[in-house]
Formats: structure tokens, C-alpha cells, sequence
């Protein structure tokens, strides 16, 4: 496929996004501009993510150290901010503190411990989320609901670390828009006890509306914005 007829797909689709978006956003009776849209760039190329980019796109996610510390390095100069949204290893830590602007995927303690370390190694400062598993179940990544406000407290005080809010996936098998309201209220209780932590991190690209309607700020959005991905061989 020729790069212009990438471009004009990549359009559409940002279009189409952004006017689902613009939609929730009247139901909602919010604005635009309370919502950052993180465009999920995995398994896609850096070429894409310069499309992007050129679009207007400033916030980009990977989920994969691998193939986003690659990413990173083809899109230098692009002036992105980089969310890592995927689970994570301690061993990554290093790595990912390197690039990753935003950690979405906070849930454990060793793993403040270790992005505390490599932060300050990097000289960097790393916004966190403590993603919550909202179905209680830690198995897919997340923490329970129970865990999170000791997470939050020490996110608060690592150096190296900001503390941002909170993130999460909505439950297979559960209207989002339920799973998104019990997010919202473990983030206001988080914001009270953390008046700076006030990123939500909610909503893909098939539960968008849902999240906006539940007070998202950030929007993790891949397949309605680049296409169906292959499936994942590991
Ligand atoms: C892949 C991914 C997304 C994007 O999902 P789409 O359904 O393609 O929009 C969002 N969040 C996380 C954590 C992901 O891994």
C-alpha cells in the first residue's frame, strides 16, 4: 500500500474517532479538551505512528517493551508523549524508564520500587497510574480495588515518580459503562487523598462512549484508529 492511501485510511479513521468522541462528548455535556486521545500503536509500524503524528496525534501507547523501545527510537524528533499501557515485568523496567512518559500499568509494589530506581538512574520524571482490575481478579493485570490506595501512596512518595490517577480495561462480560463507574469512584477517592492524581485512563475503541460518559481523560484508542490487528504471535 503507497503511503498516501495509508494517510488517507489513517485519516478516516481519526475522523471517524474524533467525531465519536465529539458525540459522547455532547451526551456527556463535557468538552473536547478534558480528553486526550492515546492512539495505540502496536503492532503497527513507526510509519504509522509519523502519519499520526502529522494528523495532530501527540500521545501515542505500546504495550510491549520490545516493539515500543524500537518505536521510540524511529520516531525520534516527533515530539510525542509516550504512554506504555501494557503489562510489565520488573526486568523492562530499566528500559522502559528510558522513553515512557506515562506508565499506565502500575499494579504491585515491586514495580514502584523498580520504576522509582530506573527513573531517577534516567534522570527522569515518570507519570504513573495505578491500573485497577475491576473485576477483581489481578490474573490479566490490575490491581484489586482493595490494593490500590497503598499503590497510590507510594507512587506518591517515590522519587522519580508522579503520581497521575488511575487505569483500566473494562471486564469481558460486563456492560463498560458499570465497570467504568466503579473506576470513577475509586479515582475520586484517590483524588482526595491526592488532589494532583487526575488522569482516568478508560476506554478503547469499542467502549469509548461509555468511558467519556464515566469521566475518562484518557482515551486508549488502536483498532478504530489503524485497522484490525493480526493477531499476536508470541
Ligand atoms: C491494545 C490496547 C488498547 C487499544 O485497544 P483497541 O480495542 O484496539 O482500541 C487499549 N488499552 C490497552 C491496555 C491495550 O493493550
Amino acid at each position: 500500500m503507497t503511503e498516501t492511501t495509508r494517510r488517507d485510511e489513517i485519516a478516516a479513521g481519526l475522523a471517524e474517532v474524533e467525531a465519536s468522541i465529539a458525540e459522547a462528548c455532547r451526551a456527556a455535556g463535557r468538552a473536547r479538551e478534558e480528553l486526550t486521545l492515546i492512539a495505540v500503536s502496536k503492532t503497527y509500524p513507526a510509519s504509522d505512528v509519523r502519519l499520526l503524528a502529522a494528523l495532530g496525534v501527540t500521545d501515542v501507547g505500546e504495550n510491549r517493551d520490545q516493539e515500543a523501545s524500537v518505536k521510540v527510537r524511529e520516531c525520534a524528533g516527533l515530539d510525542l508523549t509516550w504512554h506504555f499501557i501494557g503489562q510489565l515485568q520488573t526486568n523492562k523496567a530499566r528500559s522502559v524508564a528510558g522513553y515512557a512518559d506515562v506508565v499506565h500499568s502500575v499494579d504491585r509494589p515491586r514495580l514502584v520500587t523498580a520504576l522509582s530506581q530506573e527513573a531517577v538512574r534516567a534522570g527522569r520524571e515518570i507519570t504513573c497510574l495505578v491500573q485497577v482490575a475491576l473485576d477483581g481478579d489481578p490474573g490479566r493485570g490490575g490491581a484489586r480495588p482493595a490494593d490500590v490506595a497503598a499503590l497510590a501512596e507510594a507512587l506518591a512518595v517515590a522519587p522519580g515518580i508522579r503520581l497521575g490517577g488511575v487505569m483500566a480495561v473494562a471486564p469481558l462480560g460486563e456492560e463498560p459503562g458499570r465497570a467504568f463507574a466503579r473506576l470513577r469512584e475509586i479515582a475520586q477517592v484517590m483524588r482526595d487523598a491526592h488532589p494532583g492524581a487526575d488522569v482516568i485512563s478508560a476506554g478503547m475503541s469499542g467502549d469509548m462512549s461509555e468511558a467519556i460518559a464515566n469521566g475518562a481523560t484518557h482515551l486508549r484508542v488502536g483498532t478504530a484508529l489503524l485497522g484490525r490487528r493480526k493477531p499476536l504471535v508470541r
